[in-house]
């Protein structure tokens, strides 16, 4: 028996929207029953890219984030009565028959997965393709259709496999129980511009971020006086800023993410 695995490096998403298009491509004007009648042209995606920014100005990081059914190990969906199931391999199913009015189910689940089709009044997900799966195609459309390696498919109980390998290696996929795991989510950011009085910006100075008694990252301030530092970890951070005969500056981060302005004595 299979067990499927969907993962996703966050990092290497581009927002080329591939797997939004394919997946419509695939679902919209077809149906593949008994596991999915087809979804809505509109207004539905089972998969969508949701995009977040961090920091500000010229200091902002964007994260593209491909977002589908968990496919979960334990699916909230599932306790809302026979019209979800999963199988064996993991996909969960909402039966295109069973569920037809069931607009409650949209409520059940915890990520906002399930959306509606209102042309055929029907609660609608992901299938995970199961119906290209289970004809032997090796891997969904999306997957096929994602041109960085960001979606990677394949069978956990394969230890050759891709799947396996990254599982092996990331510990926060081994945390996760569903079918779509995500690895590669940004950590922390910690920005900053530097002045040498309260018109002139600081080109050049050194800026050490300081975790525990080491130094994790080290950069210089670009022409704009700016610093940045992304996937920054947890726990206590200093900032540490040295310019030329002007007196050091440090300062611990206390937020999550951190920008500040700082002007040298
Ligand atoms: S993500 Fe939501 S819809 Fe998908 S299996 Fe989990 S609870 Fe069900
Ligand atoms: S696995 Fe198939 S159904 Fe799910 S988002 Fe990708 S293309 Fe759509």
């Amino acid at each position: 028996m299979k067990n499927y695995a969907l993962i996703v490096d966050v990092e290497k998403c581009t927002q080329c929207y591939n797997c939004v298009l394919s997946c419509k491509d695939e679902h919209f004007g077809f149906d593949f029953l008994p596991i999915a009648a087809g979804c809505q042209e509109l207004e539905q995606h089972w998969v969508d890219v949701r995009i977040t920014e961090r920091g500000k100005g010229d200091k902002v990081f964007v994260t593209c984030r491909p977002e589908f059914c968990l496919h979960c190990g334990d699916p909230a969906c599932m306790r809302f009565g026979d019209a979800v199931y999963r199988r064996e391999d993991g996909i969960v199913i909402i039966d295109p028959v069973k569920a037809r009015g069931r607009k409650e189910l949209l409520d059940s689940c915890p990520h906002g997965a399930i959306s509606w089709n209102a042309e055929k009044n029907l609660p609608q997900k992901c299938t995970l393709c199961a119906h290209l799966l289970d004809a032997g195609e090796k891997e969904p459309r999306c997957v096929e259709a994602c041109p960085t390696s960001c979606l990677n498919f394949g069978d956990l109980n394969d230890p050759e496999s891709r799947v396996a390998g990254l599982v092996s290696e990331h510990e926060a996929l081994r945390r996760q129980d569903g079918v779509v795991r995500y690895f590669g989510e940004p950590g922390r950011v910690i920005t900053g511009s530097v002045y040498l009085d309260e018109k002139e910006v600081c080109e050049g100075a050194q800026v050490e971020l300081i975790h525990g008694d080491e130094c994790v990252a080290r950069t210089r301030t670009n022409g704009f006086g700016d610093f940045k530092f992304r996937n920054a970890p947890e726990g206590e951070l200093t900032v540490s800023i040295e310019y030329q005969g002007k007196a050091p500056v440090h300062y611990v981060c206390e937020d999550m993410d951190s920008d500040r302005e700082i002007v040298l004595a």
